[in-house]
């Protein structure tokens, strides 16, 4: 114990005069700090950039298809196309699916992400944001992960920087973090993820950031992966953070194995306990302090109950509503609805401010 209290002071000076952590720096406090002493150190430094206040967003998640050429090992969501329940929805009938969530619960920001269906081409997206933008333009679409912009990349023959600034001029405003889960290729590997598509994620977010598109960072952890993975990877998005400041946020969640192939290759009955999300929490707020400034907790996979703890272990937004995701369902974990009403109510519960904020993290509307 006095070991691990010491080489945490240590970690704690080393952030406070701005130094960079190393990886043996991460793999300790993943392996060997005081959990409740990381989480007073990252809760300090989440004080020092936003005091008490927690911002949330009003937003749904529109997964326009579940067809996928990839077929990760860990996910429960894709079909091939030839089962009964593929899916595409036409431009129009994601237009009417956003309509309640816009009109009656005011949204301000959509996440729109799917499968990489082969059968799309750029028109796809480009009339879908184009229409979504008219129809809905206060609406902010944080659109598309990587693996999808690589694939649309490569079928319309455009470099990514091209194609990022089409997507922009449709509508498109911001880009997810998804499918950066962990970037070494030993782990993506086992989860049926293509060799140098982690290297591959970074190069389509260094694209965007050079463009000045913002966008968001995340980690997948609780499958297959070893301390030294995290290590590296928390690493590799700092240092990109470093070069273009173009992250807006950082979500580490935690792998459902529910009805996924990793499941039973890996012999991964149960998510992640509760003390490893908040050990996560803590260590990303620790790494990336004030260059990367918002860490987001994730509700979704842990629960309410969860989402508070994990602000009080550092992380500084709620994430958002989350109205129609389909991802997690697919997993057999059944997830509740929840209003702006009760995010407000979770966060004021644990003593916090609530900020509703728009896409680009900006304050709306002060409700503390
Ligand atoms: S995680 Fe994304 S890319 Fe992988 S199979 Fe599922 S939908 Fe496809």
């Amino acid at each position: 114990m006095i070991a691990s209290s010491q080489s945490l002071d240590n970690i704690g000076r080393k952030v406070s005069n701005g130094e960079v952590l190393d990886q043996e720096d991460i793999i300790f406090m993943y392996d060997e700090a005081d959990l409740n002493m990381l989480g007073k150190l990252a809760s300090s430094l989440m004080t020092r950039i936003s005091g008490k206040k927690v911002s949330f967003v009003s937003n749904m998640i529109l997964n326009y298809t579940n067809i996928c050429n990839v077929r990760c090992n860990f996910c429960a969501f894709y079909r091939t196309g030839k089962e009964e329940d593929s899916y595409l929805l036409t431009k129009e009938q994601v237009v009417e699916r956003i309509r309640p969530f816009y009109e009656k619960l005011g949204i301000t920001q959509l996440l729109i992400q799917g499968g990489v269906n082969p059968d799309l081409d750029l028109e796809y997206y480009t009339d879908l944001f184009r229409l979504i933008h008219q129809t809905y333009p206060k609406l902010g679409i944080h659109g598309l992960s990587t693996s999808e912009i690589s694939f649309i990349s490569r079928k319309s023959r455009m470099s990514v920087r091209d194609l990022l600034e089409t997507l922009v001029e449709s509508g498109m405003e911001s880009i997810p973090g998804a499918g950066a889960e962990i970037f070494s290729d030993d782990v993506r590997k086992l989860l049926g993820r293509p060799p140098g598509s982690g290297k591959q994620w970074l190069s389509v977010m260094e694209e965007a950031h050079k463009l000045g598109i913002r966008t968001s960072a995340t980690m997948m952890f609780g499958h297959v992966e070893e301390s030294r993975h995290k290590a590296d990877h928390l690493l590799s998005i700092l240092q990109l953070q470093k070069k273009y400041h173009g992250f807006l946020s950082f979500t580490p969640w935690n792998f459902e194995p529910g009805n996924t192939k990793l499941q039973e290759t890996a012999g991964i009955k149960y998510r992640s306990g509760g003390m490893d999300v908040l050990r996560n929490i803590a260590i990303s707020r620790i790494v990336f302090n004030s260059d990367l400034p918002i860490i987001q907790s994730s509700w979704l996979t842990n629960g309410i109950q969860m989402g508070q703890m994990a602000i009080l272990f550092g992380a500084n937004d709620w994430g958002g509503t989350i109205y129609d995701e389909k991802v997690i369902p697919a997993t057999g974990k059944s997830v509740g609805n929840l209003r702006k009403e009760s995010i407000i109510n979770s966060i004021r519960q644990i003593g916090m401010i609530p900020v509703e904020r728009d896409n680009l993290y900006r304050p709306i509307d002060t409700t503390g």
